[in-house]
């Protein structure tokens, strides 16, 4: 089954020059990138993304990890879409804990444990569709991917829009 999956490199990632290796790697999985961009994370983004691990108590320390305090202010988001994309990529990406993941696996092979206690670990990829869904509309915007991969809705609008000249 085709579907679509959110790719963030993440701030350790870019402070490494790690872009080049980490799309090497993921070109493995001859998906297509339906969509790519450089983003500046907010806050707000930031705790919107990571939501369901707001009790954790490495929450803040993550907040900031993922808004590049530590880093580079950047993250670089794709969206790869095919023949079961999800699951790919999540192989080729390793498990969570850097340490545990297998060596070959972008995590097991560029992440690293903080004294803080952060998992650094260069890459993230939707767990599962509904994850993935949740975090594409999250972090684009329709006419940002070229598919239409979920529904989309016209709204008028008399927001003034910057043009180049
Ligand atoms: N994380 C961490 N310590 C943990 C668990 C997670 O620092 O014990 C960080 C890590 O950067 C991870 C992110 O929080 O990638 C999101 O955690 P999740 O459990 O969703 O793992 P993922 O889906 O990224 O493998
Ligand atoms: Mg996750």
């Amino acid at each position: 089954m085709t579907n679509q999956t959110l790719i963030l490199i993440k701030p350790d990632g870019l402070k490494k020059s790690l872009t080049g290796n980490v799309l090497t790697r993921l070109s493995e999985t001859k998906l297509d990138i339906i969509g790519a961009k450089i983003i500046r994370v907010s806050r707000k983004l930031a705790n919107e993304h990571y939501k369901y691990l707001k009790k954790e108590p490495f929450f803040e320390e993550l907040i900031k990890y993922i808004m590049g305090h530590y880093h580079k202010k950047k993250v670089m988001a794709l969206v790869y879409w095919g023949e079961g994309a999800i699951d790919k990529v999540r192989k080729i990406c390793g498990a969570t804990n850097p340490e545990k993941a297998d060596m070959v696996s972008i995590r097991g092979q560029y992440g690293r444990i903080t004294t803080k206690g952060v998992y650094e670990n260069v890459i993230h990829a939707s767990a599962n569709k509904t994850e993935a869904k949740r975090e594409i509309r999250l972090w684009f915007e329709p006419d940002e991917l070229i598919m239409d991969i979920y529904a989309t809705k016209k709204i008028e609008s008399k927001k003034n829009i910057q043009v180049w000249k």
